[in-house]
Formats: structure tokens, sequence, C-alpha cells
């Protein structure tokens, strides 16, 4: 008799709670009582027990309370685990491939398609469920991926913007019709380029750049800002801030963001002068004085700038990995890592442990009598600290990390916008795989002490909101895109629980991580 009272009571107690309130799904995945970390729409970080609700695509309930639910839906007991909303990266490059340069594509095709067969469920397998490409220079590759199923969310910012002679014209050393022929940028402002009459300059215009960029489906646009403390000679053209101010207006109004790469003082100022929004990459370039370029006592000049962006809240994409994925290509003991495994085919990991795969560790090494031939004034005096390139090497890498860590610090405690990215794929290095490249940079925002709770946003809340896709993604709430992960271990706890994912929800899909790696696939 006392528990039929208990179960009238219980039942009396919902119906009154929820009296006129159900769910009616069709397709429906509740997650019950599993801790829920998340970000409220102001930011804030919430930490609680409760339970989720999703149908066919979207989120339709996340609380404290048990929904009432009509229709089909399958349970899953979250007791013990903790639910966060799907990771982005930021700053991508999905055209290019972790080990394969573009020179070598052709004669590779098997292996090329392997990658990109691979891509989409390694970048998932790690979490990310939103990627950004910021310069899409192949359109059709983007397209491609795009009619996968199962895959993460793609965004892209157009191809990246160039003024005539910039550093990557020079660095590719393009030949001038080419040059001619791209859709570069007329910087009317710059009296040191000449044009030939023939090319009509109305037609490079900000304004004819911009609304063409704007026709197509891209979110942002890229812009580079390379100087002198890179080590080269500066014998290209750097754009002027007056034709910097013109582009970053006129995106605006189009509803574009704008990112630099600026991995120098001079660039980062340079961006906060012109109303950048976003900063690619931390500022590991402190000076072009060759005599003061290992100090690592951050001046401050550099300290000022740092707090002045912190405060600005310009968005801010450190991708650590751009630098320490070179120095573990110099160490060589990445291809061993057992993890590749799970990342890659057997003739792919095949292929990264052959002669013709250590290109990129052989133009690391170049570098040094390329650098040596072109810009000795740079280059003499730093050699002539070390006793071999091998030491170089070490000590330069050695003090780019430092000075990363000193400027994540200093940014971190002025609760800097931190965009979480990874550069992935950059140069084409093998040592930045899809996915697990995100953990790896992770890690390095642990070493230079960022908070984990930090990460946590700026893989999160902090990406979508910079990128306006906060309506969608980004947070677990009513309404939002099912983009939900499901992790063993708490990620305010420790930067592990990333690497200790039970369940991916991609796009309401859900989906064990162990299928997701290369290994079931063989099954
Ligand atoms: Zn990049």
């Amino acid at each position: 008799m006392k528990k039929i009272i208990l179960i009238l009571l219980t039942i009396i107690h919902i119906s009154c709670q929820n009296s006129n309130k159900y769910y009616v799904v069709t397709e429906g995945i509740l997650i019950e009582n599993i801790t829920i970390i998340s970000t409220d729409e102001s930011g804030k970080i919430e930490n609680y027990t409760g339970n989720i609700l999703t149908d066919n695509t979207k989120i339709i309930y996340s609380g404290k309370d048990i929904p009432i639910i009509r229709g089909s839906f399958k349970t899953i007991d979250g007791q013990g685990k903790y639910a966060i909303p799907g990771l982005i990266d930021s700053h991508v490059h999905l055209n290019n491939i972790a080990g394969i340069n573009f020179r070598q594509r052709k004669s590779n095709e098997i292996l090329v398609k392997e990658y990109f067969a691979r891509l989409p469920k390694n970048f998932l397998y790690f979490g990310y469920t939103t990627l950004i490409d910021v310069d899409n220079y192949a359109a059709n590759t983007i397209k491609r991926l795009k009619k996968i199923r199962i895959r993460p969310e793609i965004y892209t910012c157009a191809k990246k913007v160039q003024v005539m002679d910039d550093f990557e014209m020079f660095m590719n050393e393009s030949p001038q019709n080419e040059r001619y022929e791209s859709s570069f940028l007329y910087d009317k402002y710059n009296g040191n380029i000449k044009f030939p009459d023939s090319i009509d300059l109305e037609k490079h215009s900000v304004n004819n750049i911009i609304s063409n960029i704007a026709q197509d489906d891209n979110i942002c646009i890229k812009i580079l800002y390379e100087d002198a403390s890179s080590g080269f000679k500066q014998i290209w053209e750097l754009p002027t801030s007056e034709i910097m101010k013109d582009l970053v207006t006129e995106a605006h109004k189009e509803g574009l963001l704008v990112i630099m790469h600026a991995t120098s003082y001079e660039g980062q100022k340079f961006a906060v002068e012109t109303g950048i929004d976003i900063i690619a990459h931390a500022m590991w370039n402190w000076t072009a004085i060759p005599q003061d370029y290992l100090n690592t006592n951050i001046p401050e000049s550099h300290k000022k700038l740092l707090l002045d962006i912190a405060n600005k809240r310009i968005g801010y994409q450190p991708t650590i990995r751009t630098i320490l994925a070179e120095k573990d290509i110099l160490e060589g003991s990445f291809k061993d890592k057992e993890i590749l495994k799970l990342l890659y085919t057997p003739k792919y990991l095949e292929w990264l442990l052959s002669e013709d795969a250590q290109w990129s560790r052989n133009r690391i090494l170049a570098r040094p009598k390329f650098l040596e031939q072109m810009n000795p004034e740079f280059f003499v005096p730093i050699r002539s600290q070390f006793n071999s390139d091998e030491e170089m090497f070490e000590e330069l890498y050695k003090s780019f990390e430092l000075k990363i860590q000193k400027v994540m610090n200093l940014l971190s405690e002025n609760n800097a916008n931190f965009l979480f990215g990874t550069d992935n794929g950059a140069m084409n290095m093998y040592t930045h795989p899809p996915g697990y490249n995100g953990y790896l940079e992770m890690q390095h925002w642990v070493d230079a002490g960022v908070p984990l709770k930090q990460i946590f946003k700026a893989a999160t809340y902090n990406n979508a909101k910079e990128f306006d896709l906060i309506e969608s993604i980004g947070t677990i709430n009513t309404g939002k895109t099912a983009n939900i992960l499901i992790l063993n271990s708490n990620p305010l706890e420790t930067i592990e629980a990333y690497n200790d994912i039970q369940f991916v929800l991609i796009n309401g899909d859900l989906i064990e991580r162990e299928k997701l790696s290369s290994n079931y696939e063989e099954k």
C-alpha cells in the first residue's frame, strides 16, 4: 500500500510540475544524469548534473529536470560521465596534407585519397565537430569534404587576400605575370608598386575584392603581415595601414571577420591599429635585431601591446603547433607514435616512414644555408653563438617555445579572448595529424600555464562567439545543433579528458569513438 501511494504521489508530482510540458521526438536521444559542462550565453561556465534531449539534429532540452518524452528515443546512462559541446578548431588548412607536399600529390594518388577519406573521422575521433578553414584556396576540396555525411561542420574564410609582391609571392618566387593574374588587392596608398597599364586596377580595389568574396559562402577573410623579424631580408611589400583600414571597414559591412596572420610585435601592433578582429599566431618574433633574437625577457613595449590585445578582446589564436610541429620533425620520434595507427591506414603509415616522406625535415635543415646566403647580416650573428646547426635549432625552438609561453601567460592572466586553433596542415608537415594535433595543442596550452577553464572556453564558446556561430554551436543549450561529446573524465580537472571520449554526437548522429578509428574500418 505504502508503495502504491508513493508511486501515485510521484506521478502526481511529475504531472503537476510538468503539467503540459512534454517533448515529442521522432529520433530522440536522452542523455540521463550526466555532468553537463557548458557555458551560458554570457560566457560563464556552468557545471551541473542534468539531462540532455536531442531530436534529429537539434538539442531540444538541457537542464536539471528529467524531461517527459513521447515518441521514439534511446537512452544513454550518463552517470559518472561528462557532456561538453563539440570542439571547434578555428584555424585549419583542410587542403594541406600532413605528410605529402603539393609536388608529391600526383605520384601518390592512392595515399592522397586515403588521407582525405580518413580526415573527417580523425577530427571527430578527437572531438572536433566544427572546423574553420582560414584560407579556402582549394574550393573543390572543401566541396568534396562537405559531401561526406559523417564529418565535422566546415566554415571557410575566402582565399587569402594578398597585396602585390607580398611575403608569400616573394617566398614562392611566383613569376610576375602570375602575380598580375592573381586576385591581388591593389594597395593604392603604396607608391612603390608599379603596374603595367594593361591591368584594370579597379578590379583589384577593396570594394571589388570584398564584394566578390561576399558572394560566396565565406564568413571571414585572412591577410598576411610578415616583417624582417621572420629572419628574411625584407624586400617584399607590406600592406599600408590605410588600405588595411579600408579593407576592415568594407569587410565588416559585408559581415566578414578579418583575421591577420601576424607572428611579430610589429605585425600585432599593426593589427591592433588597423582594427583587425583576430590575430593568428602567438607573438613569437619579438625583434629583427640578431643580437637580441634569442632574448626571452619580454620587453615592456610588448607587454603593453599584449595587455591592449587582451583588453580590447581581440581574438587570439596562439597555434603553438605551428612552431612545435617543426620541433617534432627535427626530434624525429613523432612517426613512431602508437596513436597514429588509430588515425591512418597501414599504407599511409608506411609512407610516413619512407625516405620520400622526409622532405619536411630536409627542408627545415636547409634553412640555415638559405638564410646565410640571403640575409647574412641577420643570420651570422645568431649562428656564431653556436657550434653546430643542431645546437642552434635546439636553442631557437627552446626560445620560441618560451616566448610563446610568456605571451600566453600574460594574455591568460588578463583574461584575453583566446580562440583555439591548431594551424592544422601548416606547410603539409606530417606532425599535424588531423584531430590529434588539437589534443597536442591543448597540452601545449597546459604547459604554457593556461588554466583548463580557459582552454575549454577557447575551444567551444569563444570560437563560436567570435565567428558569429553561437546561435547554433558552442554550448549545450536548447535549439542548438546536437554536437556533443560524452567524456569519461572531467575536462576541467585533466586535459587527458579530451582523449577520453566515449561518444561523439555530430549533428545528432551518435557515434562510439572506437568506430571512428582506422582500426575499426579494417575489421
Ligand atoms: Zn595557418
